[in-house]
């Protein structure tokens, strides 16, 4: 077992500055916590809190990350609490602790590749600082290094995960070396069997596989130097097991054909080397065909660079060579830990835009990050600003736009189950459906049977599907509605002409009916009646032009389509339309003169609203049913019942002043109320007024007077 002083030493090393005394009240509380807790390899619990520290300070991270290494499963396995960790090691510390337990306690459940992705990026996005991600790498690379002592039963899962989840995770942050040993370390207890005659298969060859890279190895120094190109190394390695594995069952071919299983790189200073140490390899071999792979000019989205190919020696052995730079060759290796260096004493990386260019790539970063050097010194991310990741109860992953709600989930599992939800329990907790998720939810949607989607849902979902569902629904339904009223007001029409419904409804004038009104069906049109759009009367005449006898007067058919019939209310008409409900709406209370928009509700009528009136946006989304309407002067009418607020200082006989400028504009006053207290006034009039111009003329006489703060028009 590695010592504390092992782990001190090799910080010591890379970063002086280092805070010891910080690492060795993480690691003895951490020892004294878990004191009496052994691994199942029988050594105490705190050697892997200690090797995971090891970990991490190998990827070169700070003090901070290491201690919470020391400290990463104190909370989730002792009886500490969270406010502990902070009290003794700092919010910095304990924050890192929280995001490692707050990720350990994710279930992944399914092994679905998209399920996967999505549980990757959801563990990337309930963490809001990539250390906690390097520490939990670092926690899993030990615990699948001491797999071996888990019971049969738990192994296959963990290295499952470790397949589905970890190793990819590290290859997107292009840590190539914990990528390809958790890689290696599933892939031995996820296929023991294929494992083993890969490993005999390789362990045969090893000596002549061995002499046989020795050889070229030693050639390729000898041809670089001969032709004068710079190099500062050539490696050779033999290939990974779990990479042979792969191409084995990707390109279906026994090993043998797999061309890569020895590999040779060569490091260069310069790029322009890596260009003239493949033309040298070429000459000296030869390529095989479309093998060749620029990773320089076209790099990576991990940012990988490197330039591939692969060439037969003279013995008719096949083999891979990179070539790529020295600093290439750091990112390839070590990936995001190879922008942290210690120069500066913290993490603090000087400032390169060319760096953070990549690690927005590299995370997939998806917005413009306001200022950059604030996000690598606080390391502080958002991985995935835009989405949340949220489970169902059998733990499948459900990616949805930021803001989502428990709407949107159930639309996003059926449409059935979106328009029946009433509710949701998120976490356990029951929860209203405009609630907005977090990513880790775990959500159960409620439903209701014929329970029916509500027009402000609307308002509330975020996600396209969900929209698209509830205005369909809302259309349909719609139209049903209008359909029947439609027929109604027909068969209203039909008993004032004292007409009857099969002698009107024959099918040539029907559809001569249907061409005209430019519809698709009988239904067509009596849905246009029920919205409001045309009327039962100008169908009608159409149907039966002669058979009309006006109640009074000779209108003819023709105009009858055109007339404007004043509305219920005398002051608004509908343009172009006649025998319309016309209703101004309360929620805005429009007054003459006020730029007014018209909708027709299915059923109802025309609602009139103010443009003003905040409810329209919301309402007028189906275009279709917007209608003009104007103001007619009404001769005489009655005034329009409008309440003011008013807010004024709290002196004497202000009240009285108000009222009487009020008056004095001869206006009828119905109702006021007055409240006081903090110094402050409030009056509430409710008034008869002719028109806007009066009201503004109003507004401003008010204004006017002295002690009052405010005035404002406000909604019923
Ligand atoms: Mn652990």
């Amino acid at each position: 077992m590695i010592s504390f002083e092992n782990l001190a030493s090799k910080v010591k090393e890379s970063n002086p500055q280092a805070d010891t005394d910080l690492l060795r009240r993480a690691f003895d509380f951490s020892a004294t916590e878990h004191a009496g807790q052994t691994r199942r390899s029988g050594e105490p619990y705190v050697s892997h809190p200690l090797e995971v520290a090891l970990l991490v300070a190998d990827m070169r991270l700070d003090d901070v990350a290491i201690a919470a290494g020391l400290l990463h499963d104190v909370v989730e396995d002792t009886l500490t609490s969270i406010d502990q960790v902070r009290e003794l090691f700092g919010s910095e510390v304990a924050h890192l602790v929280e995001g490692v337990t707050k990720i350990s306690s994710i279930q992944f459940l399914s092994s679905e590749e998209k399920q996967a992705e999505n549980f990757r990026k959801m563990l990337l996005a309930v963490v809001d600082d990539i250390r906690v991600i390097l520490v939990k790498l670092a926690d899993r690379l030990h615990n699948m290094r001491t797999l071996g002592h888990m019971p049969e039963g738990r192994r296959i899962p963990i290295a499952q995960e470790t397949l589905d989840i970890y190793a990819p995770i590290a290859h997107r942050l292009g840590m190539k070396k914990v990528k390809d040993e958790l890689e290696e370390l599933a892939f031995r207890y996820l296929e023991p069997k294929a494992h083993e005659t890969l490993r005999t298969w390789v362990e045969k060859r090893r000596r002549a596989t061995e002499t046989a890279v020795f050889d070229l190895q030693e050639t390729l120094q000898r041809t670089l130097a001969a032709a004068q190109v710079p190099f500062e190394r050539v490696e050779s390695r033999i290939k990974r097991l779990y990479g042979i594995h792969q191409k084995i069952k990707r390109q279906r071919i026994s090993p043998e054909k797999v061309y890569d299983l020895i590999a040779l790189r060569v490091i260069t200073p310069s790029v322009r080397d890596c260009y003239a140490a493949l033309g040298i390899i070429h000459e000296t071999w030869s390529p095989v065909p479309g093998r060749f792979k620029d990773f320089i000019a076209m790099p990576r989205a991990n940012r990988y660079q490197s330039l591939h190919t692969s060439v037969v020696s003279g013995r008719g052995v096949p083999f891979e060579v990179q070539i790529r730079t020295a600093k290439m060759h750091v990112i390839a290796e070590e990936g995001i830990a190879s922008h942290w260096k210690y120069k500066e004493g913290r993490i603090g990386v000087k400032p390169d835009e060319q760096h953070f260019a990549w690690l927005r790539q590299l995370l997939e970063w998806q917005q413009e990050v306001r200022d950059p050097r604030e996000f690598i010194n606080n390391l502080k991310v958002d991985l995935y600003p835009d989405e949340v990741y949220t489970f169902t109860p059998k733990g499948e992953v459900k990616a949805l736009p930021r803001g989502a709600t428990p709407i949107d989930f159930a639309y996003s599992i059926h449409t059935d189950v979106g328009h029946q939800c009433v509710g949701a329990r998120v976490n356990g907790r029951m929860v209203p459906v405009r609630t907005r998720l977090d990513s880790g939810d775990i959500v159960e949607v409620v439903t209701a049977p014929g329970r029916t989607p509500k027009r402000d849902w609307l308002n509330i979902v975020v996600t396209s599907r969900a929209r698209n569902r509830i205005k369909h629904f809302i259309h349909a339904d719609e139209k049903l509605r209008a359909v029947e009223l439609g027929r109604k007001l027909f068969g209203k029409e039909l008993r004032r002409f004292g007409l009857n419904v099969k002698s009107v409804l024959e099918p040539v004038s029907l559809r001569r009916v249907v061409d005209d009104l430019d519809v698709q069906r009988e239904d067509d049109i009596f849905a246009a009646i029920g919205y409001g759009k045309v009327s039962a009367l100008s169908v009608l005449g159409k149907l039966v032009p002669q058979q009309l006898k006006e109640p009074s007067g000779a209108t003819s058919v023709g105009a009858v389509v055109r007339r404007v019939f004043r509305s219920k209310e005398d002051t608004v008409k509908v343009r172009g339309f006649d025998d319309l409900m016309v209703f101004r709406a309360r929620c805005c209370n429009p007054i003459l003169g006020e730029k007014i928009v018209g909708y027709v509700t299915r059923g109802k009528g025309v609602s009139v609203h103010a443009a003003r009136c905040p409810n329209v946006l919301n309402l007028l989304y189906d275009p279709d049913r917007r209608i003009d309407v104007v103001w007619e002067k009404s001769e005489g009418g009655k005034g329009f019942v409008v309440l003011l607020g008013i807010q004024v200082e709290d002196r004497q006989g202000i009240l009285a002043d108000v009222t009487s400028r009020i008056a004095g504009l001869g206006t009828n006053l119905l109702k006021v109320e007055a409240t006081s207290g903090d110094h402050h006034g409030r009056i509430r009039f409710t008034m008869e007024i002719e028109d806007l111009k009066h009201l503004q003329r109003l507004v401003k006489v008010i204004r006017g007077v002295s002690g009052v703060l405010e005035v404002e028009r406000l909604m019923h």
